[in-house]
């Protein structure tokens, strides 16, 4: 199979193409079109083109667009979880969930579309500002750059295309080059649904050499990425006055307080660890457990763990499978070592077969070992003991990340502590940081990002806001 780019409402070639293997059996599943710096300028040309015509398109159909989206893809969902599965390895059961949420994305999104307002303003609360009617309208920004990674490669791409059509805006999509096939589909779906030629465009290349064109455009009004923070501060410094939107990286925390019920929660939190692999931006990486517990909490995540079914993630028992790249597993199996080097000890894991890292479990890391203060993005927890919850909260917040953090307490007060001190994008009580539903704001604090997704914030961050006054006589 040859996948071309998608511009200006047709699959166009271009001279390069890059095979494609399926991380988990190496088969090559597409030959991918690499674009060039000319391909990527003429997706840029054609995006400008149409966006008069969706700024003049009444809400109604660009919310009937999205719409139609959301079935198309409920009518083909078993083959758009397949495809998910296959170029990103992503179990099928957990691609069906991707693809369920992403239809329910596209759904707020157009219904968002047609909620887009302004406000009146009361002008004369101000000396000086009598006799006048104000109001505020939001506009489209233009042409959006959105730039995806392999993690969710069909719900990321909603959670940019989504408010971008919804507010008018058109689209320049670069997705990872692991997981182009599943954007292709969406271009696909917005194509049958009637949007119009232009409108979205999809490019896949390096993410560097199509990025940097992206970037440097002047017409591209904005660019909303989400990756990992070494690629989003390249972005941010090289945006010039562009809008820029960041959902970046984490090493999530969970507290766990004593008196939980731990059986009742464990295989949640172990969900929460290894699901994807643990290749998700919220996967729980740092435990923080009452010392009371903490033998208790070991034994049932070790046995809850035990019965993950690791294998093929076409099939459908399947819970984990291969990590992205071989090189990401050499990786995490290097930081294991050294924290077992620095004194962690290694209770369950940390052997690889192919792709496949094996959940892993290990206790008492540093804080600074890299198993723990950087994101490991992969099957691997470490659970560490506290006394004190202030202690908890303290440990939680030592990171350069703040993306989500969950916290199981019965006590309010300490519940209410958490949600006060802990300094995240989002504070889960009694659940784990890994849980989003795609309505909500949703975003990081420090190296973890800048600004909002969840579609109606997402479109507050992807229009201008006007000023209309008007003086009377
Ligand atoms: P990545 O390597 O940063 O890649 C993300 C995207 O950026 C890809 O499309 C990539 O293209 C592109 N890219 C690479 N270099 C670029 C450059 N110089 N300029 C512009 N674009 C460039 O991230 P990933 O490995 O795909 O995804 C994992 C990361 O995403 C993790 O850090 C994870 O936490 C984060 N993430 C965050 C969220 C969130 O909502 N906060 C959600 C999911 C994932 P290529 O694929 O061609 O390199």
């Amino acid at each position: 199979m040859g996948q071309n780019l998608w511009i200006n409402g047709e699959s166009v070639e271009c001279d390069n193409y890059r095979p494609l293997f399926n991380p988990f059996n190496g088969e090559k599943i597409a030959d991918v079109a690499e674009a060039s710096k000319e391909d990527v300028i003429k997706a840029i040309d054609s995006a400008a083109g149409a966006a008069v015509t969706m700024a003049e398109m009444d809400a109604h159909k660009r919310s009937d667009i999205l719409r139609r989206v959301a079935e198309l893809i409920q009518e083909d969902r078993d083959e758009c979880a397949r495809l998910i599965a296959e170029e990103s390895s992503k179990p099928l059961k957990a691609a069906r969930g991707e693809v369920d949420r992403t239809i329910m994305t596209y759904r707020f999104a157009s219904e968002e579309a047609r909620r887009l307002h302004g406000e009146t303003i009361p002008m004369d609360a101000a000396p000086g500002g009598e006799g006048r009617v104000a109001y505020t309208v939001r506009e489209p920004l233009g042409v959006i750059a959105a730039i995806t990674p392999f993690n969710f490669p069909m719900n990321l791409v909603a959670h940019k295309v989504g408010p971008a059509i919804a507010a008018g805006n058109t689209v320049v999509l670069k997705p990872a080059s692991q997981t182009p096939l599943s954007a292709y589909k969406i271009a696909s779906y917005f194509h049958e649904a009637g949007l119009p030629a232009g409108a979205l465009n999809v490019v896949t290349g390096s993410g560097k050499s199509v990025g940097d064109v992206l970037i440097a455009d002047d017409r591209v009004k904005m660019v909303t990425f989400t990756g990992s923070p070494e690629v989003g501060k390249h972005i941010r410094e090289n945006a010039g006055l562009k809008r820029v939107t960041l959902e970046l990286g984490s090493n999530s925390a969970l507290i766990v307080d004593e008196g939980t019920d731990l059986k009742k929660v464990m295989p949640r939190i172990v969900t929460g660890a290894f699901s994807n692999q643990g290749q998700v931006c919220i996967s729980i990486q740092r435990i923080f457990v009452h010392e009371a517990i903490a033998a208790e909490f070991v034994s049932l995540f070790i046995e809850e763990a035990g019965k993950l079914k690791v294998g093929d993630p076409l099939d459908e028992q399947t819970d984990l499978a291969a990590m992205i790249s071989g090189y990401d597993v050499t990786r995490a199996k290097a930081w294991i070592q050294a924290a077992v080097e620095n004194g962690a000890e290694l209770v369950y894991g940390g052997d690889s077969e192919r792709q496949i890292l094996k959940p892993t479990v290990l206790l008492n890391a540093k804080l600074t070992d890299k198993i723990s203060c950087e994101e490991v993005f992969a099957p691997v927890v470490h659970i560490n003991t506290f006394n004190h919850f202030a202690d908890a909260i303290a440990k939680a917040n030592d990171s350069k990340y703040g993306l989500q953090a969950g916290v199981y307490t019965n006590d309010l007060q300490k519940a209410m502590q958490a949600a006060k001190k802990l300094h995240v994008g989002g504070v889960m009580i009694n659940e784990i940081p890994t849980f989003r539903v795609d309505h909500m704001p949703y975003g990081g604090v420090k190296m973890s990002g800048t600004g909002r997704e969840g579609i109606k914030y997402a479109l507050e961050e992807m229009t201008e806001l006007k000023l209309v006054s008007i003086k009377l006589d």
